[in-house]
């Protein structure tokens, strides 16, 4: 019986060097433990271009789960060590391969310390002769049913058959900090998604309207922060802004056609002022071009006008099944499907306009103090920090 009591971690994208290489991987390593804070037992070591926990007993299959929500990770693999000596490789890759009860292999080996007195190739053809001879398995290089792997470093080395893969990515946090607005639709917790894999730390904010937006709608947005939350290096900040005051203004000064136009440029606004205060450098949206009227080129024009800060937009060239599909293996669908009111669902106009003008736009905005309006929401909303929720599991 194979006893895998390592996993061993390989990098993602670590295409950086230097400095960057290293705020990379202690960044990672500080995401590996913290997700796997709950497993006392384990014990970390880092190289060059691996990390290694050794299990010490722990759950695998939950160590598992947890490690393929880590960004920064390639992949990895559950591995038995042995130590640095041809006689213990060949048996213990034997054993693996009698436990595997496959018919055909191949060996593939990497040999880290090169004072090992064979290379790789000589490994591998030692091996293999020795499983040729104690089993019936034959080699096939092509297309293998078992890949058995071995690293050899100078005290230890690693046999392993299995690679899963990771998250991919950079590890959560690691490119600075962005405020996404976040809806409780389908879209923008898998843009929360996107953003966390490509190192950004993710705030949301959130625009409610009571009484005519419920509680249930307010706790969904908070329970789909949750969930996003495990990826964000386990807490979520959200930003709860009362944006009923606002609403009605609009509805009573714009009226139907240009109500959507207006609430979008109004929420941007909020959004600019609240991730300057938090220091977050950039807007995060779940828009996907052409989507609905307010995501048409023209309105995205209108609205963005209005801020200066970037805007990130993960998903607007995706269409709607693939988000739908992200949306599913993240896990956040089903929340997001629940049928309660959003503040633009209540105020739902008949006929929005597809090709708003910044002229009327702003013509509208001359009407109503809505600077004041703004001032007074972002000084009133109210920060809430959500962490991930015991034994769920949303992979
Ligand atoms: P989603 O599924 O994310 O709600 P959607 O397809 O319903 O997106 P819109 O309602 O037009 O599209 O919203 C576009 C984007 O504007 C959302 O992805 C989100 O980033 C932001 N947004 C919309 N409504 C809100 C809200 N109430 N609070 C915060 N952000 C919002
Ligand atoms: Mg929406």
């Amino acid at each position: 019986m194979a006893d895998y009591d390592t996993v061993l971690i390989r990098y993602g994208e670590l295409t950086t060097k230097g400095k960057n290489r290293k705020d990379f991987i202690r960044k990672l390593d500080n995401n590996i433990r913290g997700i796997l804070r709950e497993f006392t037992q384990l014990e970390y070591r880092r190289s060059y271009d691996r990390f290694y926990i050794r299990l010490n007993g722990a759950d695998a299959e939950a160590v598992k789960e947890k490690l393929q929500k880590v960004f920064g990770i390639s992949s990895f693999s559950f591995t038995e060590r042995v130590d640095s000596s041809l006689d213990a490789i060949k048996e213990r890759c034997l054993a693996i391969a009698k436990d595997s009860g496959k018919r055909t292999f191949k060996m593939i080996t990497r040999r880290h310390d090169k004072t090992f007195p064979m290379n790789s190739d000589g490994i591998n053809r030692a091996v293999a002769g020795y499983i040729l001879e104690n089993t019936d398995m034959k080699v096939d290089v092509h297309h293998p049913e078992l890949e058995l792997r071995v690293e050899v470093h100078s005290g230890d080395t690693y046999l392993m058959s299995e690679k899963i893969p990771g998250a991919g990515g950079y590890p959560s946090g690691i490119n600075g900090k962005v405020l996404l607005m976040l809806s409780g639709g389908i879209d923008s917790p898998v843009a929360a998604y996107e953003l966390m894999k490509r190192g950004l730390d993710v705030e949301a904010v959130h625009f409610a309207s009571p009484p005519y937006t419920s509680e249930n709608a307010r706790q969904k947005v908070l329970d789909l922060a949750s969930m996003m939350s495990e990826y964000n290096q386990g807490r979520m900040r959200v930003h709860m802004v009362n944006f009923t005051a606002l609403q009605l203004e609009i509805y009573r000064t714009a009226g139907d056609p240009y109500a959507i136009t207006l609430m979008r440029r109004m929420m941007v606004r909020l959004a600019e002022q609240i991730a300057k205060e938090s220091g977050c450098l950039a807007i995060g949206t779940g828009e996907s071009l052409g989507q609905v009227a307010s995501q048409t080129l023209e309105s995205i024009a209108c609205i963005n006008s209005v801020i200066s800060i970037p805007v990130l937009r993960p998903l607007i060239c995706m269409d709607k099944v693939e988000i739908i599909d992200l949306a599913r293996r993240i896990g956040t669908y089903e929340t997001s499907i629940l049928p309660y009111e959003d503040c633009c669902t209540i105020f739902d106009p008949k006929n929005p306009v597809t090709k708003p003008t910044i002229k009327k736009a702003e013509s509208y905005e001359a009407r109503f103090p809505y600077d004041k309006m703004i001032a007074e929401a972002a000084e009133a909303a109210e920060v809430i920090t959500v962490h991930p929720q015991e034994k769920e599991s949303f992979l």
